[in-house]
């Protein structure tokens, strides 16, 4: 792992801890859990619409084996609802934006990044771009709410440019845990960016679909990003071919043509 990284990883790992109630470490390495009441999250926070959930969340008093507050979505949405990582992207975001769905769903949905209409929501795949995931999940004879949808990013990046690459890696950490959390069987990415994201190659989208890859035990298929299939609708055949390929492989009943 890279120093940056590694960096990176800690502050998220040093940052969940303190929202589970750790308030330092001693020199031998043991914890010390806070007797306080846990800090108020709702200040810095500009979308509103987490707050309860996390709070309920934290509420709970959920623990894991090793007695900390067990990891939920909402309280990593919390943590991704204050970020600042990324200066030009906190600059230019009107919130974070999440992801949304099933939290135990099998299937994944990967974009890129909130476009405008996702960074006014807070949701993601919205826009145009995302009726028409919706349309291409329900031609697998699935509802948006059976899969669970995230991007690369959290935040939306300016002018709709791709994420960069450090954008990204600064976001990983949240993708990790979500996906940990989440659980999938299967991940569908959706365009260039998030393919290159997750199997960590150069290759190029149209070298990478067509087939299902093995990725930290999640089978993963990459396909056109329906942004693309907007403005190039002659792709649409690949998107569904490659959607049969999923299906077959979840035992999803495929329609005759
Ligand atoms: Fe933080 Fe991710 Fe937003 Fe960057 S894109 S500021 S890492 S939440």
């Amino acid at each position: 792992m890279q120093s940056d990284q590694l960096k990176r990883t800690i502050t998220q790992f040093l940052r969940s801890a303190q929202s589970a109630g750790v308030s330092s470490t001693s020199p031998s390495g043991s914890i010390e859990i806070a007797s306080a009441e846990p800090e108020s999250h709702s200040n810095n926070h500009e979308s509103g619409s987490d707050t309860s959930q996390a709070a309920t969340a934290e509420s709970t008093g959920e623990k894991d084996e090793h007695g900390m507050g067990k990891e939920t979505l909402a309280i990593v949405e919390q943590e991704v609802s204050q970020c600042t990582l990324c200066d030009e992207l906190v600059a230019n975001r009107t919130q974070t934006v999440f992801g949304v769905g099933n939290p135990n769903a099998d299937l994944v949905f990967f974009g890129e990044a909130p476009g405008r209409d996702e960074d006014k929501q807070g949701i993601p795949f919205v826009g145009r771009a995302g009726q028409l995931l919706t349309k291409i999940i329900e031609a697998m004879g699935l509802q948006r709410d059976d899969v669970y949808i995230l991007n690369t990013v959290k935040c939306r990046p300016p002018d709709n440019r791709n994420p960069l690459p450090e954008e990204q890696e600064n976001c990983k950490g949240f993708l990790n845990r979500q996906l940990a959390l989440i659980s999938p069987k299967y991940i569908c990415c959706l365009g260039s960016v998030p393919s290159k994201n997750l199997l960590e190659t150069k290759e190029t989208i149209g070298k990478l679909r067509g087939v299902l890859h093995e990725v930290n035990g999640w089978k993963v298929l990459c396909t056109y990003h329906p942004a693309y299939l907007l403005r190039n609708p002659s792709a649409k055949q690949f998107v569904w071919e490659d959607m049969q390929i999923l299906m077959k492989d979840m035992g999803l009943p495929v329609p005759k043509t």
